[in-house]
């Protein structure tokens, strides 16, 4: 029997081939490790090609292998996987036992991930969360984990996880030279995750509802907001 390493070289090996349209096939390594939910990651650095697979995959059927292999070569030449690909591999990423996986996985990883308590140097977000709640939310919201990243990202602003009832915000926001009702906007958008959770659509998940959009534009210097934050990335 192949093991699933090897097996998933020959797709690679496949998708690349008919994905580049090159006839040499580079050198590939593939490795099933643990992540948080079902991230993968692929790259090519010296003419060699890697790729980590969650290890919630080791036990997928060849085809849903052979449907990743194709999305994460496209993704490589940054170009959209087939239409089948995703849908195949979707469906199987959305099967009850593999979402309760990745929700296992995911708690696992974010209670080893340490977050910086809710008081930073300049903004103490427990205390935008008072505020906000009574402002926007009638005080309804019940407080979950609030803290700061421990990096700078300024990638991430915001995340908001319903498994770790946790909220953390991008240390980055930490900062004098940005305004409050800025801070406050990311936190009141994360809040609003807590008020709306996420629906699965037509075999997706949505996070961001119409209601919620709505709700988001409530905020009293939402415009403000977005122009200032879209400075920051
Ligand atoms: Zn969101």
């Amino acid at each position: 029997m192949q093991s699933g390493e090897s097996i998933m070289r020959g797709f690679i090996a496949e998708a690349f081939l008919q994905i580049s349209g090159r006839t040499a096939i580079p050198e590939i390594e593939v490795a099933f490790r643990p992540a948080a939910g079902l991230n993968h990651s692929i790259r090519i650095r010296d003419r060699m090609i890697h790729a980590r697979i969650s290890d919630i995959l080791r036990v997928a059927p060849p085809e849903i292998l052979r449907s990743l292999a194709f999305i994460l070569v496209a993704r490589l030449f940054r170009q959209r996987a087939e239409a089948d690909h995703l849908r195949r591999y979707r469906d199987y990423c959305y099967r009850p036992e593999v979402v309760r996986e990745a929700d296992l996985a995911r708690l696992a990883q974010g209670r080893r991930s340490e977050i910086r308590s809710a008081a930073g140097e300049v903004y103490d977000l427990a205390r935008l969360f008072v505020r906000l709640n009574r402002l926007y939310f009638r005080s309804s919201l019940h407080r979950p984990l609030l803290g700061w990243s421990m990096r700078r990202s300024k990638r991430i602003l915001g995340h908001h996880d319903d498994l770790l009832e946790r909220i953390v915000i991008s240390r980055a926001l930490d900062d004098e030279d940005i305004p409050e009702f800025v801070v406050e906007f990311v936190l009141y958008h994360e809040m609003l995750h807590l008020k709306h959770p996420s629906r699965i659509v037509d075999g997706r998940r949505i996070h961001h509802t119409a209601a919620f959009r709505r709700d988001e534009r409530r905020y009293a210097r939402y415009e403000e907001a977005l122009e200032i934050l879209d400075s920051i990335v």
